[in-house]
């Protein structure tokens, strides 16, 4: 490993987020191993962790990086609820801002000419989407609705040989809730994907035909 790519996983670690180091080092592996043309694109950046290790590999490829988020957090991030970290809120506005955070994190890494940030609800960019992406990873919200829509809106605009990386995939209910599971199970359902890799929550899977 190159004193770049130590630096960048070690910032990885330290940033914060949702993205255990096994898994964000699985998600840089299948990322530097894409098969197609094509940019990135990540839904659900939050603080910037996932993007560092999807940006590592997008530098080393010569891709660049859309990493989306509207950066007001999702359900489970609001006051009251499980994942809600309270300095992320803006006290000017009450609402959480992750947008600061994000792109300290970014230009911390030195990644700023290849994640570029895109500020806005999901579904309504991915209505206005027509690049074909050559990877995809799905982290955003986890609520049925978000995941599904997500899944909807994204999915479609991967490029045949391209990689759907979906996080927070726990089969058994016990460890963690069922939207991201049933949309991987679409995934591998609609018989358009192969699976390639397993690492804690993070499932790979490979477009082998069009189609959801
Ligand atoms: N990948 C991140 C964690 C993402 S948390 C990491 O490595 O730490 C989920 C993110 O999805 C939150 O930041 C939230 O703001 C975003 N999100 C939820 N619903 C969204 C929507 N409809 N449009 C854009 N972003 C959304
Ligand atoms: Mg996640």
């Amino acid at each position: 490993m190159d004193d770049r790519l130590r630096h960048l996983f070690d910032l990885a670690e330290d940033a914060r987020g949702f993205m255990p180091p096994d898994e964000g080092r699985a998600l840089h592996h299948h990322a530097l191993d894409v098969a197609v043309d094509g940019p990135f694109l990540e839904v659900g950046s939050y603080c910037g962790k996932s993007a560092v290790y999807l940006g590592a590999a997008a530098e080393s490829r010569g891709r660049l990086l859309f990493a989306l988020d509207h950066h007001r957090g999702s359900e489970e991030n609001q006051p009251g609820w499980e994942w809600h970290e309270p300095d992320l809120v803006d006290p000017t506005t009450g609402n959480i801002d992750t947008l600061p955070h994000f792109r300290r994190t970014i230009g911390e890494a030195g990644l700023e000419e290849t994640v570029v940030a895109l500020v806005g609800d999901s579904p309504r960019v991915a209505e206005a989407w027509s690049t074909p992406l050559s990877l995809l990873f799905i982290d955003g919200g986890h609520g049925a609705e978000p995941a599904h829509r997500d899944y909807e809106g994204w999915v479609p605009r991967l490029a045949v040989g391209g990689t759907l990386l979906i996080h927070d995939v726990f089969p058994d209910p016990v460890d963690g809730g069922r939207p991201p599971y049933e949309i991987w199970c679409r995934a591998v359902g609609s018989g358009a994907f192969d699976e390639v890799d397993a690492v804690g929550s993070l499932r790979v899977l490979r477009r082998t035909a069009e189609g959801t």
